[in-house]
């Protein structure tokens, strides 16, 4: 059995980046750029009003003749001798012969003449052509996520398709003969299958698309048939349950003879301690324990920044934060622990009903407080490692 810290490594060191690709910048939301842009023009693109007012070619005196107008999207250019000035709009572009721009509520503007009521300065007002990338300067760097405002500014650049990592194709199979869809009637002696939905919704609000669910009996044949085919056809297999030690557990036994090499079975933890991560080629395979909140904390522990790092997410680790606990807490045995909890405006709460087998304290929390193995205990007061979940 490992620890929670050398299992992160080991998947760490097991995993690479999944390949680059081109895609449409309007499908690109929540990837990551596989290669510096560079920007196919200037921003802005022309010396532009950043103030509705009055573009001037500067004089000695405060008095200037209006000469004409420019408003946004225009493509005229007047040419202003020393002391003339134009009514101009934010966003217009500026004629080169203007070396200033004053706002309109510095001025008064009586017919075609404007007398300036403060002193106006060289360039003030005027956004300089390029200034905020030059043509073929790096617009945004390899590695940066593409968020609303990273595809809005590819956008002000003309871009249309960027580079980017791919995302990985996921596979979530559940096994279990007790396991009934919602909806059924529920015979005696069968439970719901809630981990697929679960990990599916996880996956999905995270940002994975890609995501096929199966399910299997425990049945040894059919298990290994299947996780065949599945391990073909994605790049990231999540199962769940069928990975204790139990007669009717078939997964281990599967993934050997399907050649999986396994990098690490059983983890010093609470919940989750049957969980196996292994690989075949660089395909993925991460054993969750069918336990609900124990698959669902191994998914955000370990599964949700190995997605991040391999799609080229630097950014991978879940936060973390020191908080004062609200609650005492005593722990049984030498397992780290993750307990679900609220954190709020910077005291956490340990809920009630921490069984692997229970979601609905789960359902609740926003966080998971890590207990290390080398803890004990701690009292009311005292501060605690929290880890925030992304659940929003
Ligand atoms: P296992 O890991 O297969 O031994 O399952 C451990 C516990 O989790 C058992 O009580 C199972 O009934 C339950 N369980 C396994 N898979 C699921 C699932 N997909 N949905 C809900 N409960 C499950
Ligand atoms: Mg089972």
């Amino acid at each position: 059995m490992i620890s929670v810290e050398k299992a992160q490594q080991l998947i760490s060191e097991n995993s690479e980046f999944l390949k680059n690709s081109r895609m449409e910048l309007n499908k690109s939301l929540g990837f990551v750029l596989s290669k510096d842009i560079l920007s196919p023009i200037n921003m802005p693109p022309f010396r532009q009003s950043a103030m509705d007012g009055y573009a001037l070619n500067l004089n000695e005196s405060n008095t200037y003749v209006i000469i004409g107008e420019i408003k946004a999207g225009d493509g005229h250019q007047p040419i202003l001798k020393k002391g003339e000035a134009v009514r101009i709009f934010t966003g217009a572009p500026v004629p080169n012969s203007a070396n200033s721009l004053i706002m309109q509520e510095s001025v008064i503007a009586k017919e075609n003449t404007l007398s300036l009521q403060k002193s106006a300065k060289q360039n003030e007002n005027i956004r300089l052509l390029g200034e905020q990338v030059k043509k073929d300067a790096v617009a945004l760097k390899k590695g940066t996520l593409l968020t609303p405002a990273a595809i809005g500014y590819l956008t002000s650049l003309g871009i249309i398709e960027v580079e980017i990592y791919s995302k990985p194709s996921i596979a979530i199979l559940v096994t279990g003969n007790e396991l009934i869809e919602a909806g059924q009637n529920l015979p005696y002696g069968k439970i719901y299958e809630s981990n697929g939905l679960m990990l599916n919704s996880a996956l999905r609000s995270l940002g994975y698309q890609n995501v096929t669910n199966y399910k299997v009996a425990d049945n040894y044949n059919s298990t290994v048939k299947l996780l065949d085919e599945i391990i073909s056809k994605h790049d990231v297999v999540l199962v769940s349950g069928g990975i204790s030690v139990g007669d009717y557990d078939f997964v281990g036994k599967a993934l050997s003879e399907l050649e999986v090499e396994q990098v690490f079975y059983k983890v010093k933890q609470k919940p989750g301690k049957p969980f196996f991560f292994g690989k075949k080629q660089n395909k993925l395979i991460f054993a969750l324990p069918g336990n609900p909140a124990a698959a669902l904390s191994c998914f955000y522990i370990y599964v949700y920044p190995t997605l991040k790092r391999i799609s080229g997410d630097k950014d991978f680790e879940l936060p973390r934060t020191i908080a004062r606990s609200e609650s005492n807490f005593i722990k049984k045995g030498d397992r780290a622990q993750f307990l679900k909890a609220t954190l709020n405006s910077g005291t956490v709460k340990i809920l009630e009903g921490q069984s692997s087998a229970m979601l609905h304290t789960f359902a609740y929390a926003n966080a998971l407080v890590y207990v290390p193995e080398t803890a004990s205990s701690f009292s009311t007061g005292e501060k605690v490692d929290v880890i925030l979940l992304p659940i929003n």
